[in-house]
């Protein structure tokens, strides 16, 4: 099957000189196409750095000593490992992300904030961009919300129409970084629900940083790090 995600060999290094640390060390993950992994861990232990490095986000290190000769970080077919910075844009751009502290405009409604998230996709004509951005945020239970603006939702709506954007072009690839941290139960369940939906319709892969338990049901596999090691995966909790 098509690996969406291939890493191989990765570490990763913050810090100069006496500073250096190592936060990752020696990574290999595959994960194919349509697949929900979920990536847990102790605070610290390199998750988000590794979902950062994935997403093009953050710039692989590229070492010259003998250990890292083989390092790969290839996602949806593109080597990203000693890119350029304009390559890992473009990287980026392809992605959905979902993060913490939601990033919304806030001259803009709930409804065109998601639009924005198709924007990038021209050939959408505008009728079906306003269908597919009201749809989205129905299933995040924000249809009496359209024409809200940021400072009028909760910290948990804002959330919603965040994930409600990164999710309405269908990307290949979402990643996400605690995603349902501040909803609550009901509103929880509809973004998880969304994103199964979108892994089994749309065949869409999704690499998630979570401790919700709720969430955990979802996954095809639960990765788990510790001290910057991915530790040998454990089979999906059945709850
Ligand atoms: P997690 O997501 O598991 O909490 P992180 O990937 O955020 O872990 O952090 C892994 C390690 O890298 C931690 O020791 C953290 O302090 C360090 N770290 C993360 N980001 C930076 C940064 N920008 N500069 C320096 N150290 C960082």
């Amino acid at each position: 099957m098509l690996k969406v995600i291939s890493v191989r060999n990765l570490d990763h290094y913050f810090g100069n000189g006496s500073l250096r640390k190592q936060v990752l060390f020696n990574i290999n993950l595959e994960i194919s196409a349509g697949e929900i992994v979920i990536l847990t861990g102790p605070s610290g232990s390199g998750k988000t750095t590794l979902l950062n490095l994935v997403g093009g986000l953050r710039s692989p290190l590229v070492e010259r000593s003998s250990s890292s000769q083989s390092a790969s970080l290839r996602v949806l077919g593109q080597e990203l490992y000693g890119a350029s910075a304009e390559r890992l844009v473009q990287a980026r751009r392809r992605n959905g992300y979902i993060f913490q502290g939601h990033n919304l405009h806030g001259s803009l409604t709930a409804l065109q904030n998601v639009k924005m998230g198709l924007e990038l996709h021209q050939y959408i004509e505008l009728a079906e961009l306003e269908t597919r951005a009201i749809q989205i945020l129905e299933q995040v239970g924000l249809g009496n919300h359209l024409h809200y603006y940021p400072d009028q939702l909760s910290g948990g709506q804002k959330q919603r129409v965040a994930i409600a954007r990164a999710l309405v072009s269908h990307p290949q690839l979402v990643l996400a970084d605690e995603p349902t941290a501040s909803l609550d139960s009901q509103s929880g369940r509809d973004v998880v629900n969304l994103m199964q939906k979108l892994a089994h319709e749309k065949g869409s892969t999704i690499l998630m940083v979570t401790h919700d338990h709720r969430i955990l049901n979802i996954a095809d596999r639960i990765v788990q790090m510790e001290d910057g090691r991915l530790m040998s995966p454990t089979p999906a909790v059945i709850s």
